[in-house]
């Protein structure tokens, strides 16, 4: 539970302090620290490391789409309205940066290996 509230927070998944993102706004992009502020972990294990999180990025988006196509259902009419269509794009771009954040957070988050206690 707390890996999740510090994943949500864009928090380094080693120290859970350190930002992995050098602005926090939510609704803004910016440039990823390359070593945590705090504990200077890794976050660009290696070339190309995010490509991955661009997978990571498109369910979240699909899974914002359906969301948002679902709420806006109940004040529609008909089943498949079309005008429902342009709040699900404004929906999606709005939320855009805060995807392209989520997205890369979660990629670090599961790759990212505890070191666990040596049973010897
Ligand atoms: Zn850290």
């Amino acid at each position: 539970m707390k890996s999740l509230k510090t994943l949500f927070k864009l928090k380094c998944p080693k120290c859970t302090k350190g930002d992995v993102f050098e602005n926090h706004k939510i609704f803004r992009y910016s440039k990823m620290h390359t070593y945590c502020p705090n504990c200077n972990y890794n976050n660009m294990i290696e070339p190309g490391f995010f490509y991955g999180a661009m997978y990571v990025s498109y369910i979240l988006m699909v899974a914002e789409s359906m969301a948002t196509f679902l709420i806006c259902q109940v004040f529609f009419d008909q089943n498949f309205d079309l005008r429902i269509f342009p709040f699900v794009v404004g929906i999606l771009l709005i939320l855009s940066p805060y995807n392209y954040k989520l997205s890369r957070a979660i990629w670090i988050f599961m790759f990212y290996k505890k070191k666990l206690p040596n049973k010897n």
